[in-house]
């Protein structure tokens, strides 16, 4: 009997709490909004920059800059046409460089960018910070730190929101958010599901093609990446990105589509 409530009850969590991740289409479990989360991600990012040393507006800084933005105006203005501009609402974009041997970047919640300077030399150029940038802008466009967020509370029985949920147990709460936004645990970064993954390299093809940037080079830097994990420190990005070569092979079967993007809105 009981088994059966519970069962009723969560059938009835999933029906109302779905969304839909564009150009993907997949449903994901959303039981918290963007209004409760992105005041932690914004909280946890100003965190960040305070412990860092931020090289934004040096050569190589604003580069990243000026990708991020052309990133984030390539995302708004797909999010227009295909009728999905509420993604965005109450993103405060923010794109920085940040100095530290890491080879890897992040965006949390909101469009809270962050790249370490030592992925650059994999990036080599422009072209390649894009590849990076559009692949992590497009985790936060799939919400799927909220989606993390979201399995967090469910398998820890916070099945009431939020606010409810901070209520009940608020550590075990932040504990996962920090984990959903990468933060938490020992690994330092969070591992993101394939299917995220993938899903991230797919919407970032095209994000980056619609930003003008050569889609071709995306397959081209995952090999260089690639090629670094053979070396004798493994990049932390790779850790957190595994199965280079399925994701090759997937970005090789999106390119005519993102082809069409780039030809559309070459400069
Ligand atoms: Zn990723």
């Amino acid at each position: 009997m009981y088994k059966k409530i519970t069962a009723l009850l969560l059938f009835g969590l999933f029906a109302y709490s779905c969304a839909t991740v564009p150009l993907s289409g997949r449903r994901q479990l959303s039981i918290v909004s963007n209004a409760e989360v992105l005041p932690l991600s914004y909280d946890q990012y100003g965190e960040v920059l305070k412990d860092s040393k931020i090289l934004t507006t040096t050569r190589e800084g604003k580069q990243v800059v000026t990708v991020g933005r052309r990133i984030a105006s390539a995302v708004e203005k797909y999010l227009e046409e295909t009728g999905h501009s509420e993604i965005t609402d109450g993103f405060a974009w923010e794109f920085n460089l940040l100095e530290s041997e890491q080879v890897n970047a992040w965006c949390m919640p909101g469009g809270k960018v962050a790249f370490y300077t030592g992925i650059l030399p994999v990036c080599q150029d422009e072209t390649g910070i894009a590849v990076v940038m559009g692949h992590e802008v497009a985790h936060a466009i799939a919400s799927h730190a909220r989606e993390r967020m979201s399995q967090g509370m469910v398998a820890n029985g916070l099945l009431g929101g939020l606010q409810a949920a901070m209520g009940e147990n608020p550590s075990l709460t932040q504990t996962i958010f920090l984990q959903a936004v990468g933060f938490g645990g020992q690994v330092g970064m969070l591992k993101f599901s394939r299917d995220q993954e993938l899903e991230a390299d797919q919407l970032g093809l095209i994000f980056m093609a619609i930003a003008g940037y050569d889609p071709r080079e995306a397959p081209t830097f995952w090999e260089r990446m690639n090629a670094q994990a053979s070396g004798e420190r493994p990049p932390e990005f790779l850790s957190t990105h595994p199965g280079p070569e399925r994701r090759i092979d997937q970005l090789n079967e999106q390119m005519d589509k993102a082809m069409e993007y780039y030809q559309a809105n070459r400069r």
